[in-house]
């Protein structure tokens, strides 16, 4: 299938290309040039497989290449996750289910799509004799799952950077120890925003990537404005809905909402774009933490992000420019590049924009945006521990805590998909604060006694960090990092001076 650009002046391209090219030459984003459909049964089919063989099969309707290829991608990248059902289903209450998505190498969700990325870019580089260098701004989660996806494939090298004293101390440490000899990681000074910008204009900075050219690198991305990363997002919609049909616990057919905790809004646009490829849809609800940007947007239709940043406990959603908005505002505004591009010039220059009134009630009907302070997010990581037993990380909170309010205040009993996007331990301290109030410096120590109190295991991911090597400890300001990329990664020609 092609991919255009949502803001038109980039020619179309196939989906693996796209996997390569991460970003659009106009500085837009790729969709597929007109969505696929499948119907209900097809849908319940394929999750009748296994998660891998849905997986494949979703996979297909956007790559050219054979459902047995994608199947042996999808069961390689897979093959390390801790739980059989790769996305494990938890009912907590009637009509309430956690699709459960942290059971990979770094314990968020991200690792389902980045554990496939890096084998759907060996496909793409097949035939080239380019080597891809991936960079990525990290807000916690990406980065890790980034590495370990990429670490010690061929042909490639992967750079991350993450905020510094931006994220958790479990991330932090994740991300420092990774070993591996194509990888680089670093700190930038600044907060999420700041690290995603500074990577996004080395993406459009002619003379880096020129640079870079002359060096055998190809620019490729790992965030979720990747195609690469979005598709694969979109088969546990398809699959867990189909194993709730299985279940018996929805008729076929039925509309479920769907909320998930967002940041740069690629998880929730997944399950828009499954919606949009036939899942049978009622709410997308969209929960944002005490950095509500989002859920000010679905309320108000403008998107204004010269706000307060906040520091939170749920990292991974400390995010105001939310990447991936612009590929729902390119549906919404009925595919229009021009209004997309006027819409992503006011944010540049005016730090915000707002949408027609006719785009917003497109939005109206299917979405319901709110959020959660820290709070009511902790309290909800209580209340649900001592109420069902099960332990939320602090993003899946944020989410619970917006979907009860939304229950609350709209009555509505459809039942509901919450995407658990992390696990616990990988915020022991706080999630530990929330039930008992006490305050653990260490993460480790944190995550004993969170393993004691719950009868949890602490997963062994994490008890491996604990004697580590620490190995990447630069701190670098955001105006060298092209030029540390390049001496990093580069073999020393063609490198600009300063
Ligand atoms: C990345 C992340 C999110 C936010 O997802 P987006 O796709 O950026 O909206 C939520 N929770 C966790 C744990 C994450 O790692």
């Amino acid at each position: 299938m092609y991919l255009v650009s949502t803001r038109g002046k980039a020619r179309k391209i196939n989906a693996l290309d796209a996997v390569l090219q991460g970003i659009a030459e106009d500085g837009g984003l790729y969709v597929p040039e007109r969505f696929p459909r499948i119907d209900v049964t097809q849908i319940v089919e394929w999750s009748r497989m296994s998660f891998e063989g849905c997986m494949a099969r979703v996979l297909s309707l956007f790559f050219d290449i054979d459902i047995e290829e994608l199947e042996d991608m999808a069961r390689e990248a897979y093959a390390s996750f801790s739980d059989r059902d790769i996305v494990p289903l938890q009912k907590i209450d009637e009509g309430e289910y956690v699709m459960e998505l942290f059971h990979g190498p770094t314990l968020a969700f991200k690792d389902i799509a980045l554990q496939l990325l890096p084998r759907l870019m060996s496909k793409a580089l097949e035939g080239s004799g380019e080597d891809a260098m991936i960079l990525t701004a990290t807000s916690g989660d990406t980065g890790k799952a980034a590495l370990e996806g990429f670490k010690n494939v061929p042909r490639t090298k992967i750079g991350v950077f993450y905020p510094n004293n931006g994220v958790s101390d479990m991330q932090k440490l994740q991300m420092i120890t990774q070993e591996g000899d194509n990888i680089y990681v670093a700190a930038i000074r600044g907060n999420f925003d700041d690290a995603q910008s500074t990577i996004k204009d080395l993406f459009t900075d002619p003379s880096f990537i020129s640079d870079a050219a002359k060096q055998g690198l190809r620019l490729s991305s790992a965030n979720s404005i990747n195609f690469g990363r979005l598709a694969p997002q979109i088969a546990y919609y398809i699959f867990t809905y189909g194993r709730l049909v299985a279940a018996k616990e929805i008729r076929p057919g039925q509309k479920v909402n769907i909320v998930v905790p967002s940041g740069n809004f690629g998880n929730i646009l997944a399950a828009y774009y499954a919606m949009r490829i036939g899942l049978p849809v009622y709410r997308l609800i969209c929960a944002s933490n005490k950095n509500n940007v989002l859920s000010d947007f679905f309320e108000s239709g403008v998107y204004m992000i010269d706000r307060q940043f906040y520091k939170t406990m749920s990292p991974s959603m400390d995010i105001l420019v939310s990447s991936n908005l612009e590929r729902l505002i390119f549906e919404i505004t009925g595919r229009d590049p021009k209004a997309v591009e006027m819409y992503m010039n006011d944010l540049k220059e005016q730090n915000n924009y707002r949408i027609r009134e006719s785009d917003k009630l497109e939005l109206d009907g299917l979405f319901f945006g709110d959020f959660a302070d820290e709070f009511p997010t902790a309290n909800t990581i209580k209340e649900t521990f001592e109420q069902y037993g099960y332990l939320l990380d602090p993003h899946t909170a944020v989410a619970r805590t917006v979907y009860l309010k939304y229950k609350r205040l709209m009555g509505d009993d459809t039942p509901s998909i919450l995407a658990a996007t992390a696990s616990p331990f990988k915020f022991s301290q706080d999630v530990l604060r929330s039930i008992t109030k006490e305050l653990h410096e260490d993460a480790f120590e944190a995550a004993d006694i969170l393993a004691d109190l719950t009868g949890l295991e602490v997963p062994p991911q994490l008890n491996e960090l604990r004697n580590a090597r620490m190995i990447y400890t630069d701190v670098w300001d955001k105006e060298f990092i092209g030029d540390v990329i390049l001496k990093r990664f580069g073999t020393g020609a063609g490198r600009r001076k300063r």
